[in-house]
């Protein structure tokens, strides 16, 4: 059903058979324990499909944005879940786009193979928000180091990474010209860090997404550990958010496929009154409704990733695409639930923990309110709202 060229035919097959060896109830046991799916996150570092956007020369596979949507949408479509690994795919672009030469000789090649994980993003704080612009968490320079205070929210995988990327004010607000300066990012290694500045205190969210808050006291590190130009920061973030917005819509993609396929096949074997509740129309429309809005949405992503690929400022289609995606996975689960009935409610039938999994994608990471403020601003020329 995805819209997907066939370059990607392989990959999606290869994604598939190693999902196949993480069923349903390899996911029930973790969600119940609210454990970290390590074999799974282990599996797909070892088959590259974690390394997909390094380039070759780093030891990569150095595929497009459409390979790596390809992988997380299969994912997603076979009931596993990306969100515990995802963010290596679009955190790395940073990396490459504003890393130094020697930042990426160090790390670029230990994260495709497997020896460094670079999972933590760390932007959200429990005052700012939405509003990056005003977060509080500071880096001040000293002669060869940066000392770093403050806390972020919502810090998912922080516990199963080695590397963070960080977002830090380096210049007042009330110093900087542009709103949109004085903001910088750093790489952090976090095995340096843990205990020497750094605390995390995980989250216990309504899904096992291995969520945290992080805690920056006087944290000490070196000057180097700086991506980019100082007070550049956000732009970075920036550009970076457009891929991890098509990206995410294609695990909203693949979930939405995961629901429609799941519930018409029990539409075509649950009998009530006789005869398989699938033949109702009233069971019928809501799916075909459903599965109509995700292959929209899947032809979006598609077009937002090809447009990425070929050079193109995305902000619009990503935006979009993100949109689409994410209310078509919860129109999917929505009538998926309906078509199960009362099963739906039971574990094993794995509705459940999907529908729980896919409810984030509305609120992170951007809040369908924001996506909808930004298009109105940026594509319709309203005025500004915030
Ligand atoms: C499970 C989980 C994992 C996450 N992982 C990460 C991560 O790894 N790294 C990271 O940095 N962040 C992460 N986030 C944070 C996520 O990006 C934020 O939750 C999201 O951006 C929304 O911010 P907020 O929760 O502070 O909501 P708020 O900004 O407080 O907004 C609350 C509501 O108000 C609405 N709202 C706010 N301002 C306006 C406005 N001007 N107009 C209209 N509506 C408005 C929003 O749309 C939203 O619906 C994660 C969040 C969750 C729940």
């Amino acid at each position: 059903m995805s819209a997907g060229s066939a370059a990607t035919a392989e990959i999606r097959e290869a994604v598939r058979a190693l999902c196949a060896r993480f069923p349903g109830s390899y996911w029930r046991d973790l969600d119940r324990a609210r454990a970290y799916p390590t074999q799974f996150v282990a599996a797909l570092t070892e088959a590259g499909f974690l390394g997909a956007l390094i380039p070759e020369e780093y030891g990569g596979s150095g595929l497009g944005l459409s390979a790596a949507a390809a992988v997380l949408e299969e994912i997603h479509a076979s009931g596993s879940n990306g969100g515990a690994c995802h963010a290596q795919m679009y955190m790395m672009g940073t990396l490459l786009r504003h890393g130094s030469a020697e930042q990426k000789r160090q790390w670029l090649p230990q994260i495709a193979a497997g020896r460094v994980r670079l999972q933590a993003f760390a932007v959200t704080e429990p005052t700012s928000g939405s509003d990056t612009l005003s977060l509080r968490t500071t880096a001040v320079r000293h002669a060869d180091h940066y000392l770093i205070n403050g806390q972020k929210i919502w810090t998912s995988r922080a516990e199963h990474s080695d590397l963070m990327l960080l977002l830090a004010r380096t210049t007042p607000q009330s110093e900087v010209v542009k709103r949109t300066d004085g903001l910088s990012v750093f790489l952090i290694d976090m095995r340096e860090a843990l205990g020497a500045g750094l605390t995390i205190r995980p989250i216990r969210t309504m899904m096992n997404h291995s969520t945290t808050e992080v805690f920056f006291e006087d944290l000490k590190v070196p000057a180097d550990a700086l991506v980019g130009v100082e007070g550049r920061g956000f732009q970075y973030i920036l550009d970076g958010m457009n891929a991890e917005r098509t990206l995410i819509a294609a695990e909203c993609v693949g979930d939405g496929r995961w629901f429609i396929e799941k519930a018409t096949a029990y539409a075509r074997e649950r009998r009530v009154f006789g005869r398989p509740i699938g033949q109702n129309q009233g069971i019928q429309f809501p799916l075909a409704r459903a599965y109509a809005a995700v292959r929209a949405a899947d032809l979006a992503v598609c077009h937002a990733a090809q447009r990425f690929e070929s050079g193109a400022r995305i902000g619009e289609e990503a935006n979009i695409a993100k949109l689409l995606a994410s209310e078509a996975s919860w129109q999917a689960a929505e009538a998926c639930v309906q078509t199960f009935g009362g099963f739906a409610f039971a574990e094993e039938y794995d509705v459940e923990r999907k529908y729980r999994e896919a409810r984030l994608y509305q609120v992170a990471p951007v809040s369908t309110n924001l996506i909808l403020s930004y298009i109105a601003e940026h594509v319709l020329d309203l005025p500004r709202a915030y």
